[in-house]
């Protein structure tokens, strides 16, 4: 397996990748990055809310998707260039950077001039021409665990933008599909410490899509940080029961000021601390 990750191995490159975002902000190394904010961007005020309460507890990227990857084609999938709008002006307002999917080659150009990291999802994991062209943009790419996919599979998916000529890879394990129903899926921790063992890239954990139920969020983002994620990604919502996405595994803002004191009290234990603290 490693003699095709020419590019991820950590055979050919030891030290750890940090990921420059801009604005301050490197993913990678002794520190721990978190990303938040709701799952889709839903208007305005709503999302500057959020933007500046992540802000305010130290979080260090905002997420929100304007193009979302929604199972049914009846449920809501993003307000489009309306909602990359609503995350710049975010950016603006917080001055932290923002990340949000793109799911079609045809708008790669259009994301990439308003956010900082491009967002490969799940179910995109293996759509090599879009992991192609989104390299091209010169971007930070985030590239999520294809929910059916093997370890070998998500590295040299990474493997496709690292030799497109993009060496800014952040990978996300999101939780994988197995026979159990109660969680959404199954995340990997043992997966994330194996990538980290393989590769030298930066790995994010989101507890959230991996297990789809708020109660459980806080939990599996703490072992995250403990089994040595790089961060963690998050999805937070005023109003988790009013989400237009995934709002029963959403943390309310007060929940998230305590995930980030619970955070900090982690990545000490283990001899790390939170970006920029
Ligand atoms: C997301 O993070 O917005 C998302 C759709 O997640 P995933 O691709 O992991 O399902
Ligand atoms: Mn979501």
């Amino acid at each position: 397996m490693l003699n095709s990750l020419r590019l991820a191995s950590r055979k050919n490159h030891p030290e750890d990748t940090l990921v420059d975002i801009g604005n301050n902000v490197v993913i990678g190394g002794k520190k721990i990055s978190v990303i938040a904010g709701p799952c889709a961007v839903e208007g305005r005020d709503l999302y500057l809310e959020v933007a500046r309460w992540v802000k305010k507890e130290g979080g260090h990227l905002l997420r929100g998707g304007a193009f979302k990857p929604r199972t049914s084609p009846y449920s809501f999938s993003g307000l489009g260039e309306e909602g990359l709008r609503i995350l710049a002006a975010a950016r603006e307002v917080t001055g932290l950077p923002v990340v949000t999917e793109v799911m079609d080659t045809r708008d790669v150009e259009l994301v990439a001039r308003y956010a900082d990291v491009l967002q490969i999802g799940s179910r995109n994991m293996q759509n090599y021409a879009l992991l192609r062209e989104v390299a091209q943009t010169g971007r930070p790419v985030l590239l999520k665990r294809g929910f059916a996919a093997t370890i070998k599979e998500w590295l040299l998916a990474a493997e496709y933008v690292l030799s497109s000529g993009n060496s800014s890879v952040i990978l996300c394990e999101r939780g994988i599909r197995t026979f159990e129903t109660y969680t959404r899926n199954t995340i990997d921790i043992g997966g994330v410490v194996a990538v980290k063992e393989i590769s030298h890239l930066p790995v994010i954990v989101d507890p959230s899509h991996g297990t789809g139920r708020a109660s459980l969020v806080r939990a599996v983002a703490r072992a995250a940080v403990a089994a040595g994620a790089d961060g963690i990604m998050v999805e937070v919502h005023q109003n988790p029961d009013c989400a237009l996405s995934d709002g029963f595994q959403s943390l309310t803002l007060e929940a998230f000021s305590e995930l980030m004191q619970e955070i900090r009290l982690i990545a000490a234990a283990i001899g790390k601390a939170l970006a920029a603290e």
